[in-house]
Protein backbone atom coordinates (compact mmCIF):
# COMPACT_ATOMS: atom_id res chain seq x y z
CA UNK A 1 0.00 0.00 0.00
CA UNK A 2 1.61 3.56 -0.91
CA UNK A 3 1.90 6.56 2.13
CA UNK A 4 -1.73 7.83 3.33
CA UNK A 5 -3.99 6.05 0.81
CA UNK A 6 -6.40 3.11 1.49
CA UNK A 7 -6.50 -0.26 -0.21
CA UNK A 8 -8.86 0.97 -2.83
CA UNK A 9 -7.41 4.22 -3.68
CA UNK A 10 -4.02 2.27 -4.17
CA UNK A 11 -5.90 0.15 -6.83
CA UNK A 12 -7.64 3.02 -8.92
CA UNK A 13 -4.48 4.74 -8.75
CA UNK A 14 -2.37 1.99 -10.03
CA UNK A 15 -4.91 -0.08 -12.34
CA UNK A 16 -6.15 2.97 -13.83
CA UNK A 17 -2.94 5.03 -14.22
CA UNK A 18 -0.24 2.77 -15.16
CA UNK A 19 2.03 5.46 -17.17
CA UNK A 20 2.28 7.87 -13.83
CA UNK A 21 4.69 7.17 -11.31
CA UNK A 22 3.88 10.10 -8.62
CA UNK A 23 1.29 11.35 -6.79
CA UNK A 24 0.51 13.94 -4.14
CA UNK A 25 -2.31 13.37 -2.02
CA UNK A 26 -4.91 15.59 0.06
CA UNK A 27 -7.95 15.64 2.34
CA UNK A 28 -10.43 14.15 -0.74
CA UNK A 29 -8.33 13.74 -3.67
CA UNK A 30 -5.05 12.40 -5.38
CA UNK A 31 -3.24 13.42 -8.26
CA UNK A 32 -1.28 11.08 -10.25
CA UNK A 33 1.17 11.88 -13.00
CA UNK A 34 4.04 10.86 -15.49
CA UNK A 35 7.14 12.50 -13.62
CA UNK A 36 9.00 12.22 -17.11
CA UNK A 37 6.36 14.03 -18.89
CA UNK A 38 4.96 16.56 -16.47
CA UNK A 39 5.80 19.89 -16.02
CA UNK A 40 4.84 22.13 -13.25
CA UNK A 41 4.16 21.75 -9.60
CA UNK A 42 2.01 19.05 -8.78
CA UNK A 43 2.00 20.05 -5.15
CA UNK A 44 0.13 23.22 -6.12
CA UNK A 45 -1.97 21.57 -8.51
CA UNK A 46 -3.17 19.19 -5.61
CA UNK A 47 -3.91 21.79 -3.48
CA UNK A 48 -5.70 23.68 -6.21
CA UNK A 49 -7.52 20.73 -6.90
CA UNK A 50 -8.36 20.18 -3.19
CA UNK A 51 -9.68 24.23 -3.00
CA UNK A 52 -12.22 23.14 -5.91
CA UNK A 53 -13.64 20.28 -3.88
CA UNK A 54 -13.65 22.05 -0.59
CA UNK A 55 -15.93 24.45 -2.54
CA UNK A 56 -18.35 21.47 -3.66
CA UNK A 57 -18.32 20.20 -0.08
CA UNK A 58 -20.04 23.68 1.31
CA UNK A 59 -22.35 24.35 -2.00
CA UNK A 60 -23.45 20.68 -1.39
CA UNK A 61 -22.90 19.30 1.73
CA UNK A 62 -22.21 16.39 0.57
CA UNK A 63 -18.65 14.18 0.73
CA UNK A 64 -18.22 11.61 -1.90
CA UNK A 65 -14.86 10.43 0.27
CA UNK A 66 -17.15 8.85 2.47
CA UNK A 67 -19.71 7.46 0.46
CA UNK A 68 -17.72 6.21 -2.53
CA UNK A 69 -14.44 4.88 -0.01
CA UNK A 70 -12.07 6.52 -1.56
CA UNK A 71 -10.59 10.19 -2.43
CA UNK A 72 -11.34 11.05 -6.33
CA UNK A 73 -8.63 10.18 -8.20
CA UNK A 74 -7.27 12.29 -11.12
CA UNK A 75 -4.61 11.76 -13.25
CA UNK A 76 -3.28 11.33 -16.91
CA UNK A 77 -3.92 8.51 -19.26
CA UNK A 78 -2.39 7.79 -22.67
CA UNK A 79 -5.15 7.48 -25.55
CA UNK A 80 -3.80 4.33 -25.82
CA UNK A 81 -4.62 2.99 -22.65
CA UNK A 82 -8.33 4.35 -23.24
CA UNK A 83 -7.53 8.14 -22.27
CA UNK A 84 -9.96 10.47 -21.94
CA UNK A 85 -9.96 11.80 -25.41
CA UNK A 86 -9.44 15.64 -25.84
CA UNK A 87 -10.08 16.70 -22.30
CA UNK A 88 -11.55 14.17 -19.38
CA UNK A 89 -13.75 12.23 -18.11
CA UNK A 90 -15.06 10.68 -14.67
CA UNK A 91 -16.64 7.54 -14.15
CA UNK A 92 -18.00 5.99 -11.06
CA UNK A 93 -18.06 2.44 -12.28
CA UNK A 94 -14.35 2.16 -13.21
CA UNK A 95 -13.78 3.72 -9.73
CA UNK A 96 -13.88 7.24 -8.22
CA UNK A 97 -11.24 8.53 -10.60
CA UNK A 98 -10.41 11.36 -13.20
CA UNK A 99 -8.82 11.00 -16.63
CA UNK A 100 -7.32 13.88 -17.81
CA UNK A 101 -6.03 14.25 -21.88
CA UNK A 102 -2.59 13.64 -21.76
CA UNK A 103 -2.73 16.14 -23.93
CA UNK A 104 -2.38 18.81 -21.52
CA UNK A 105 0.93 17.45 -20.51
CA UNK A 106 2.04 18.29 -24.53
CA UNK A 107 0.66 21.70 -24.50
CA UNK A 108 0.97 23.08 -21.48
CA UNK A 109 -1.78 25.64 -20.37
CA UNK A 110 -1.58 27.29 -16.30
CA UNK A 111 -4.97 27.06 -16.13
CA UNK A 112 -5.35 22.90 -16.59
CA UNK A 113 -6.31 20.24 -15.28
CA UNK A 114 -8.30 22.88 -12.40
CA UNK A 115 -10.72 24.04 -15.67
CA UNK A 116 -11.74 20.87 -16.84
CA UNK A 117 -11.95 19.52 -13.19
CA UNK A 118 -14.54 22.61 -12.38
CA UNK A 119 -16.60 20.41 -14.55
CA UNK A 120 -15.47 16.47 -13.66
CA UNK A 121 -14.97 17.48 -10.48
CA UNK A 122 -18.92 17.97 -9.78
CA UNK A 123 -19.31 14.30 -10.88
CA UNK A 124 -18.85 12.45 -8.08
CA UNK A 125 -20.93 14.72 -6.03
CA UNK A 126 -24.20 14.50 -8.32
CA UNK A 127 -23.74 10.49 -8.01
CA UNK A 128 -23.89 10.88 -4.24
CA UNK A 129 -26.24 13.38 -4.28
CA UNK A 130 -30.13 12.97 -3.90
CA UNK A 131 -30.57 13.06 -7.51
CA UNK A 132 -28.48 10.86 -9.19
CA UNK A 133 -31.50 7.85 -8.41
CA UNK A 134 -33.90 8.90 -10.90
CA UNK A 135 -32.09 12.05 -12.43
CA UNK A 136 -29.16 10.70 -13.55
CA UNK A 137 -28.91 11.96 -17.08
CA UNK A 138 -29.30 15.31 -16.00
CA UNK A 139 -25.76 14.92 -14.61
CA UNK A 140 -24.51 16.98 -17.13
CA UNK A 141 -26.55 19.71 -16.73
CA UNK A 142 -25.65 20.30 -13.15
CA UNK A 143 -22.03 19.65 -13.25
CA UNK A 144 -22.23 22.48 -16.29
CA UNK A 145 -24.47 24.55 -13.62
CA UNK A 146 -22.41 24.88 -10.82
CA UNK A 147 -18.93 24.84 -13.26
CA UNK A 148 -20.24 28.70 -13.62
CA UNK A 149 -19.76 29.12 -9.74
CA UNK A 150 -16.72 27.17 -9.23
CA UNK A 151 -14.86 28.72 -12.06
CA UNK A 152 -15.34 32.24 -10.68
CA UNK A 153 -14.23 30.61 -7.22
CA UNK A 154 -11.02 29.61 -9.34
CA UNK A 155 -10.02 32.82 -11.27
CA UNK A 156 -11.53 31.74 -14.18
CA UNK A 157 -14.41 32.42 -16.85
CA UNK A 158 -17.23 31.35 -14.80
CA UNK A 159 -19.83 34.46 -16.02
CA UNK A 160 -18.64 33.96 -19.37
CA UNK A 161 -19.51 30.19 -19.02
CA UNK A 162 -23.04 30.79 -17.20
CA UNK A 163 -23.93 33.34 -20.16
CA UNK A 164 -22.93 30.92 -23.13
CA UNK A 165 -25.18 27.83 -21.16
CA UNK A 166 -28.36 30.39 -21.00
CA UNK A 167 -27.68 31.44 -24.73
CA UNK A 168 -27.64 27.55 -25.07
CA UNK A 169 -30.75 26.80 -23.35
CA UNK A 170 -32.67 29.60 -25.28
CA UNK A 171 -31.55 28.40 -28.54
CA UNK A 172 -32.99 24.80 -27.41
CA UNK A 173 -29.27 23.32 -28.33
CA UNK A 174 -29.64 19.89 -28.21
CA UNK A 175 -26.10 18.90 -26.55
CA UNK A 176 -25.70 17.08 -23.37
CA UNK A 177 -25.30 19.74 -20.79
CA UNK A 178 -25.37 23.08 -22.00
CA UNK A 179 -29.05 23.40 -22.43
CA UNK A 180 -30.30 21.72 -19.56
CA UNK A 181 -27.14 24.13 -17.26
CA UNK A 182 -28.67 27.14 -19.33
CA UNK A 183 -32.06 26.29 -17.71
CA UNK A 184 -30.96 25.34 -14.40
CA UNK A 185 -29.40 29.10 -14.46
CA UNK A 186 -32.72 30.64 -15.63
CA UNK A 187 -34.39 28.82 -12.79
CA UNK A 188 -32.37 30.06 -9.98
CA UNK A 189 -31.93 33.24 -11.24
CA UNK A 190 -36.03 33.60 -11.54
CA UNK A 191 -36.47 31.81 -7.88
CA UNK A 192 -34.14 34.95 -6.41
CA UNK A 193 -35.52 37.75 -8.16
CA UNK A 194 -32.25 38.05 -9.99
CA UNK A 195 -32.93 37.74 -13.55
CA UNK A 196 -30.87 40.71 -14.65
CA UNK A 197 -28.21 40.42 -12.24
CA UNK A 198 -27.07 36.87 -13.20
CA UNK A 199 -23.11 38.51 -13.26
CA UNK A 200 -23.26 39.12 -8.82
CA UNK A 201 -25.50 36.08 -8.86
CA UNK A 202 -23.08 33.67 -10.26
CA UNK A 203 -20.92 34.37 -7.12
CA UNK A 204 -23.59 34.42 -4.24
CA UNK A 205 -22.64 31.33 -2.69
CA UNK A 206 -25.26 31.30 0.16
CA UNK A 207 -28.00 31.51 -2.59
CA UNK A 208 -26.36 28.95 -4.80
CA UNK A 209 -26.10 27.01 -1.98
CA UNK A 210 -29.63 27.34 -0.81
CA UNK A 211 -30.66 26.25 -4.80
CA UNK A 212 -28.65 23.24 -4.86
CA UNK A 213 -30.46 21.88 -1.63
CA UNK A 214 -33.67 22.57 -2.93
CA UNK A 215 -33.00 20.96 -6.00
CA UNK A 216 -32.04 18.20 -3.80
CA UNK A 217 -35.23 18.20 -2.35
CA UNK A 218 -37.42 18.81 -4.99
CA UNK A 219 -36.33 16.45 -6.97
CA UNK A 220 -34.95 13.13 -5.84
CA UNK A 221 -38.67 11.62 -5.76
CA UNK A 222 -39.47 14.02 -9.08
CA UNK A 223 -38.02 13.46 -12.51
CA UNK A 224 -36.72 16.95 -13.50
CA UNK A 225 -38.03 16.26 -17.01
CA UNK A 226 -41.74 16.67 -15.58
CA UNK A 227 -40.47 20.90 -14.99
CA UNK A 228 -37.48 21.42 -17.41
CA UNK A 229 -37.43 21.11 -21.01
CA UNK A 230 -35.12 17.26 -21.62
CA UNK A 231 -32.77 17.29 -24.54
CA UNK A 232 -32.95 14.76 -27.18
CA UNK A 233 -30.24 12.93 -25.56
CA UNK A 234 -31.56 12.81 -22.38
CA UNK A 235 -35.26 12.17 -23.52
CA UNK A 236 -33.69 9.23 -25.28
CA UNK A 237 -31.77 7.93 -22.35
CA UNK A 238 -34.68 8.47 -20.27
CA UNK A 239 -36.88 6.20 -22.49
CA UNK A 240 -34.68 3.25 -23.07
CA UNK A 241 -33.59 3.32 -18.99
CA UNK A 242 -35.02 0.99 -16.53
CA UNK A 243 -35.22 4.26 -13.64
CA UNK A 244 -38.15 5.42 -14.73
CA UNK A 245 -40.93 6.52 -14.97
CA UNK A 246 -40.55 9.35 -17.61
CA UNK A 247 -42.43 11.19 -19.92
CA UNK A 248 -42.41 9.93 -24.08
CA UNK A 249 -41.31 13.10 -25.83
CA UNK A 250 -43.12 11.01 -28.99
CA UNK A 251 -46.79 10.91 -26.81
ZN1 LIG B 1 -19.56 15.40 -17.45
Amino acid sequence: MSDGLNDHEDFIRISRFPSCDMFEVTEDLIFAYPSSEFVGNAASIANELEREMDYLKNITGLNPREELGSKVVVGYRRPEEGGAGRKGNWSGDDGNRVFLSWGYLEDFDKDEPMDICSHELVHPFFFVSPLHEINEFWGEGFCDFLRGPLKNFMGLEGNEWWRKKVKEARDNKQDRGGNAAGQLVIRACEWFGVVNEMDQFVDNQAAITEFVSCLFDRYAHLPMSEEFRPTKWITEKERRHSKGPFRDSSA
